[in-house]
């Protein structure tokens, strides 16, 4: 018996009838999941990758420079004859069966293949024989309770499909924030330009040269003197911004404040 078959869960129906051309050099048995390299010689996948881990050379003609990436696959006339070697379940005894429909067995017909229960998407560790199945199955806590899960299950969804867009508010009322700070710190700028400028005429200095009034036209620069014509009226403004202003606004609102 080979060890590929102890792994695998089966035998081979007659060893010395199988083609000496699909056995593989590395392990001695018929190829699993073969690989073809460049310099034409077929090796299962998972020999090969670790024979390269030592040496990455053809393991027959001991050709350089290979990796995993210079492999292809082998061609479908190679499967056809792999798929058709016939083996013999380790665990029913069944006879004749074809490598290639091997898993099918074990999946769907083999009686003494361990079988997880029909509930294993909701968790229930039940192993068991394909046999002890059905038994299980009527007695199994997961499977009664499987529409409470499906319908915790679909809460759930709902429930993350109402965060997702809370997200996205969330963000849009961020920019819509950030677009009234940038508004608040413009009129700020303002404010304080209109109080140099208001301050400079009070004591005669010469408006025209102060660098940040320079760039206001001279109807402007009237405009602005006549909003804060006195210091009674530039609080009122200044307060008259601040109330349209988030709450969040109350520490750089308090700071001008102080700075007025
Ligand atoms: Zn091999
Ligand atoms: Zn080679
Ligand atoms: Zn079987
Ligand atoms: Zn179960």
């Amino acid at each position: 018996m080979s060890t590929e078959g102890i792994v695998r869960g089966y035998d081979f129906m007659d060893a010395s009838s199988i083609d000496e051309h699909v056995i593989c050099a590395i392990c001695a048995h018929p190829f699993i999941d073969p690989v073809v390299t460049p310099c034409d010689h077929t090796f299962c996948k998972t020999c090969i990758k670790s024979w390269f881990d030592k040496k990455s050379e053809c393991y027959l003609c001991r050709k350089g420079g290979l990796s995993m990436k210079a492999l292809r696959p082998a061609n479908h006339c190679m499967m056809n004859i792999l798929d058709k070697i016939l083996v013999r379940c380790l665990a029913c005894e069944d006879e004749n069966i074809r490598r290639g429909d091997f898993a099918d067995h074990l999946e769907n017909h083999c009686l003494y293949h361990p079988q997880k229960c029909s509930a294993s998407d909701l968790k229930c560790p039940w192993v068991g024989l394909r046999n002890q199945a059905k038994s299980h199955h009527s007695a199994c806590v997961f499977e009664t309770l499987r529409p409470a899960f499906e319908d915790i299950l679909t809460r759930l969804h709902t429930i993350e499909k109402e965060n997702k867009s809370l997200r996205s508010e969330n963000n849009d009322l961020k920019e819509e924030l950030m677009t009234l700070e940038r508004e608040y710190n413009e009129l700020e700028g303002v404010i304080k330009n209109n109080e140099e400028h208001g301050h400079s005429r009070r004591t005669g200095k010469n408006v025209s040269k102060s660098k940040k009034s320079s760039d206001y036209a001279p109807e402007r620069r009237d405009k602005h003197h006549h909003m804060f014509s006195s210091d009674d009226d530039k609080d009122e403004t200044t307060r008259n911004i601040n109330t349209h202003l988030p709450a969040t606004h109350e520490g750089n609102a308090n700071a001008s404040h102080k700075h007025s």
